[in-house]
């Protein structure tokens, strides 16, 4: 009996005690399940924003996925051009996006008109990168918005440092390899603001790309009547895909190879259907940034190539 007891008063003083073999079992499990986690939080806010592309002799152009908004890249041989960058909420996101590609600074940022879902992410990006060029439609005073994102967009252009270039028709702008023509706003004013944007054609070597920004019907007008040259290989889809815009006659005079929508979620305007079935109807490769996330276009001057991060 006192034997059993001596025993017994033996195994409750060892498990009162902390086995060391087991503390370093528990700490590297800690270890194991912290660095899965972090790894897990690393791949869903960095690289997953970033479809894959070949920086190789090539240019690409990748339309960063911000939801209800317009924003793309094109990058170089090391230069690199941002048009547009969403609403302010998503300004953070381009940071990161533009980071992750290695960008240190900017050769030019394009504001293509005064419009929250373009220029609000800009201020962020004003404020981190360096910019070397600011190119923006001159408006006058019935054009001129009075909001505050446009206030604070102006605020930031100011304390960047970044010379103000205005987008004039015509003009041919020149970063490294990275070359393009501004093709509008060809009017003075607009009844709508969207029909003041920055309408930019990029080419390198055989293959061309088409920026529109939210140009509306008018301003796609202006264009054919001007005698613009608008084919392109990769269009920008005008205006969110909206049936304000994207006119018949402006897509046949584009008949884009690839077609990418920026849009948001859930609104059966952006993109209309009707825009939706010229551009299938024309045998375009159509992407849309609320389904395939960001899309990266990659040309080598001949061959295109597209990835999506969905
Ligand atoms: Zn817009």
């Amino acid at each position: 009996m006192r034997r059993k007891r001596a025993a017994a008063g033996q195994t409750a003083i060892r498990s009162g005690r902390r086995d060391p073999v087991r503390i370093i079992r528990d700490a590297v499990s800690l270890v194991c399940v912290l660095t899965v986690l972090v790894l897990f939080l690393y791949s869903k806010f960095t690289s997953r924003d970033i479809p894959a592309y070949s920086a190789e002799n090539t240019l690409t152009v990748f339309f960063i996925d911000v939801g209800q908004g317009d924003c793309e890249l094109i990058l170089c041989g090391g230069h690199c051009v941002l048009v547009d960058a969403g609403e302010a909420e998503y300004g953070a996101k381009v940071v990161s996006v533009l980071r992750n590609l290695g960008v240190e600074s900017l050769d030019c940022v394009v504001a293509t008109h005064p419009h929250a879902d373009h220029i609000g992410g800009l201020i962020e990006v004003l404020e981190y990168f360096k910019v070397g060029e600011l190119l923006t439609p001159r408006l006058t005073e019935n054009n001129i918005p009075t909001t505050r994102v446009y206030e604070r967009f102006l605020e930031a252009a100011r304390q960047s440092g970044a010379r103000t270039v205005p987008a004039v028709p015509g003009d041919e702008r020149e970063y490294g390899e990275i070359r393009f023509t501004v093709l509008a706003p060809l009017a003075d004013e607009a009844a709508d603001l969207n029909d003041m944007s920055a309408v930019l054609r990029l080419r390198y070597g055989g293959v061309s790309f088409l920026f529109t920004a939210d140009a509306g019907k008018e301003a796609e007008d202006a264009m054919l009547d001007a005698g613009c040259e608008l084919s392109a290989d990769v269009l920008k889809v005008p205006h969110h895909g909206s049936k304000a815009a994207n006119s018949e006659r402006f897509l046949t005079a584009v008949s884009p190879r690839v077609a990418v929508v920026e849009c948001g979620d859930g609104t059966e305007y952006h993109p209309h259907r009707d825009t939706m079935s010229r551009l299938t109807a024309l045998g375009a490769e159509v992407y849309r940034t609320d389904m395939d996330g960001t899309v990266a276009v990659t040309t080598d001057g001949v061959n295109i190539s597209v990835n999506k991060e969905k």
